[in-house]
């Protein structure tokens, strides 16, 4: 796979699963914007990581939920860079609750943080990926967000929502080259799982064929696929990456 002299953005990129995106994208040759909300500190050593390889990196504290935002950081990368050729909407959160305790702040915040803001950089990205005459659009969305789960139904539809998106997104601009596509990734370690219990852990790794919870590069080889142009002729396609437990 080679990704020399393509330009990409990562939503939350600072942790997790979005810096293990950053960090193969970088390393197979592009030059790697990311945004967070938090997390100046781990955000400059993602960047300082990225550079070292010796690609472009660049960082913005941008929250997702922000329309206005999502225009500047892609405008500020067009103009410095030239173009926005791959776009991977990774920023996500949890509130987890059952609906009898879920309060109306627990459902708005996790619909806004994970479905809003994949159409506030998804429509940002829209213009420049058209100037270009094509791009790709990867949406992380999750395992919940096709069985559902109890205790995330916020999450769940967020998720769920994410893959009605993207195939809408999908059909409009396939006629401008412009790709979109879901992965959805079942238990992956990192620390929006870090605080489950043992109990909880068990349990799901009895619900996963392959026995084990997944490392976060075993996303991002996949989304990797899907910002190179090996994935050419795939669009609006929901790849499960959860070692078979949504199967
Ligand atoms: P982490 O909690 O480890 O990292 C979340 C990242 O999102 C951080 O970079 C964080 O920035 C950023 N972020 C959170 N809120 C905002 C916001 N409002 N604006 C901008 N950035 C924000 O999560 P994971 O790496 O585990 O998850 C990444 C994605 O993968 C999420 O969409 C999640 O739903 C999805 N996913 C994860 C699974 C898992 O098992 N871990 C399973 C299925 C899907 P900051 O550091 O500044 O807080």
């Amino acid at each position: 796979m080679d990704l020399k002299g393509k330009n990409c953005l990562v939503t939350g990129g600072s942790r997790g699963i979005g810096k293990s995106i950053a960090l193969t994208l970088a390393k197979l040759g592009a030059n790697v914007a990311i945004t967070y909300a938090r997390s100046v500190d781990a955000a400059k050593e993602v960047v300082n990581e990225i550079e070292a390889l010796g690609v472009k990196g660049i960082s913005f504290q941008a929250d997702a939920v922000k329309f206005d935002r999502a225009e500047e950081v892609i405008g500020e990368i067009v103009e410095k860079w030239g173009s926005l050729d791959v776009l991977v909407n990774n920023a996500g959160i949890t509130k987890d609750n059952l609906i009898l305790r879920m309060d109306e702040q627990a459902w708005d915040d996790v619909i806004t943080t994970n479905l809003k803001s994949i159409f506030n950089y998804s429509k940002a990205a829209t213009k420049p990926m058209m100037r270009a005459r094509g791009g790709s659009v990867i949406n992380i969305s999750s395992v919940v967000g096709i069985s559902g789960n109890a205790g995330q139904s916020n999450y769940a539809a967020s998720k769920a929502g994410i893959i009605g998106f993207t195939k809408s997104f999908a059909k409009e601009l396939a006629s401008r080259n412009i790709r979109a596509n879901v992965v959805a990734p079942g238990y992956i370690l990192t620390e929006m799982t870090g605080n489950l219990n043992e109990k909880v852990l068990e349990a799901i790794k009895q619900e996963t064929p392959l026995g084990r919870a997944g490392e976060p590069e075993e996303i991002s080889n996949v989304v990797a696929f899907l910002a190179s142009d090996l994935s050419s002729y795939i669009t609006g396609e929901v790849i499960r990456v959860d070692g078979g437990m949504a199967m």
